[in-house]
């Protein structure tokens, strides 16, 4: 909506609070309440002035000073709290220049999207994320040294290793990869997910449908394609909406990409399209139906897709979800047949819908660093003619292993990627889109997680090895 527009609904609504809202590096929305009687055309042109420096991975205590720039257009009553509220996303402006921020995310999709136009390469970017959950009914953890308790009480989850649990009725819950997708009693999870999407429908968002997954207790809602940044909100709505209406149920949901060992884990596929003058830039008479820049924005994912891991599986667990034998893609290949790969090109009825999507995100991804990098991978590709190669139209799992062995793969621990990250950059910093000190800042942060990880004696282990 409008800046009129918003205050005049905090008018006609006697709206009582704005919740402010921003993304921090790790991708967790964030928020301050402020009383609507503060909030006045100078409040959305000037900002909202707030203390940066305990947002992890931003400015240190000295110069902690930021502003919260609220994009009206992102606004949303919001549907949880007892006072009536309006939600705003904002970016992050620095409180002397007005200019973005470079570490705030959702400054940088904006970038992204400024430089999709500037390049000339096209003027619009549309993104479809599909991002899976899982809905326990209780997860509870303590890793300490020498002290490990690790115990899932999910309803179904009784095949997971390492696991106590307690029996509910069993009757009629589904097996490993048996939730895709039979009516209820199997399915449990219909009213739930009806009133997620329904809460999306009421504040605005534009949602088409919902089903259990391929894993038991694994559910998805879909969301109509939108532009890089709206997207980017939505799907911060979309975690929002789940999380709440979870708890409200007395449940808790989880994107974390491997919550259950030997079961599906959680994906997040990315479809993309670029229009340019009007017209779908991905319709074309090559492979599959796709246009030379299609053929070349593949070949710009599949050619950064480690360095991309640092965005698009930006968690330590994320690669205990890029194996085979789960749905989710390990080796560098596209086709518009398998989804082995990492680049699916889903049929579509019309040149509008043509589309290409990446399967390896996971939904533990900062959606506007996530969507950023693809598109910038993605318009190197184009800018710099990457051809993907031949495309590969068989089950991959299926090749002899000589074969298989000559295909890449995507990184296989979120120190790869670091790694891969730190050697292939160039890329996100075409136009200032992504900045040095934002990378600098990122990666000390996952560093931080990696080692926390690395350092921490792990469940298996004590399977392991404590009788040695
Ligand atoms: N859960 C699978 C993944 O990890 C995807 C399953 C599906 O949507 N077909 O990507
Ligand atoms: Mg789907
Ligand atoms: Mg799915
Ligand atoms: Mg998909």
């Amino acid at each position: 909506m409008s800046k009129s527009d918003f205050l005049k609904t905090i008018k006609d609504e006697d709206v009582e609070y704005v919740d402010i809202r921003f993304t921090d590096p790790r991708g967790k929305l964030q928020h301050v309440t402020v009383m609507s009687h503060e909030v006045d055309e100078d409040f959305l042109d000037e900002g909202f002035m707030f203390d940066g420096s305990s947002i992890q991975g931003w400015k240190s205590i000295d110069q902690s000073d930021m502003k919260l720039l609220p994009d009206t257009d992102s606004a949303y009553m919001d549907p949880f709290y007892a006072e009536k509220t309006l939600a705003v996303h904002c970016t992050v402006v620095e409180p002397d220049t007005g200019e973005r921020y470079d570490r705030d995310p959702r400054g940088t999709a904006r970038n992204a999207e400024d430089y999709l136009k500037s390049s000339g390469v096209g003027d619009n970017s549309f993104f479809g994320p599909e991002a899976e959950f899982f809905l326990f009914d209780d997860v509870r953890y303590s890793v300490e040294m020498n002290k490990v308790s690790y115990y899932v009480d999910a309803q179904d989850a009784s095949w997971n290793t390492d696991t106590e649990y307690e029996m509910g009725n069993m009757g009629h819950r589904p097996g490993v990869k048996g939730g895709y997708f039979p009516v209820n009693p199997i399915d449990d999870g219909q009213d739930i997910r009806s009133e997620m999407l329904s809460t999306m429908k009421r504040i605005g968002m534009k949602v088409d449908k919902h089903h259990h997954e391929v894993a038991s207790c694994q559910h998805e809602l879909g969301m109509i394609f939108s532009s890089l940044v709206d997207q980017a909100d939505n799907l911060q709505k979309y975690k929002y909406i789940i999380h709440n209406v979870a708890h409200a149920y007395g449940k808790s949901a989880t994107f974390m990409p491997k919550p259950v060992a030997g079961d599906n884990g959680t994906g997040m596929h990315v479809n993309m399209s670029i229009w340019k003058d009007g017209k779908p830039l991905f319709a074309g008479d090559k492979y599959a139906d796709l246009s030379d820049e299609a053929l070349f924005y593949i070949g710009g994912i599949l050619k950064h897709a480690k360095a991309l891991n640092a965005f698009t599986n930006p968690s330590t667990n994320s690669y205990k979800r890029l194996i085979p034998g789960f749905e989710a893609p390990v080796l560098r290949a596209y086709s518009a047949r398998n989804r082995s790969g990492c680049v699916r090109i889903p049929w579509s009825e019309s040149p509008k819908g043509k589309r290409v999507e990446a399967r390896f995100p996971d939904p533990s991804a900062n959606p506007y660093l996530c969507f950023a990098a693809l598109l910038m991978a993605g318009i190197d590709g184009i800018k710099n003619k990457i051809h993907p190669g031949e495309a590969m139209d068989k089950d991959l799992y299926d090749l002899p292993p000589e074969e298989l062995a000559g295909i890449p793969t995507v990184c296989s621990s979120l120190r790869e990627a670091m790694d891969e990250l730190e050697k292939d950059h160039e890329f996100l910093l075409a136009g200032d889109v992504f900045t040095k000190s934002q990378l600098e800042g990122y990666m000390d942060l996952k560093w931080e997680e990696i080692y926390a990880y690395e350092h921490t004696p792990h469940p298996v282990e004590f399977k392991l090895y404590y009788g040695c």
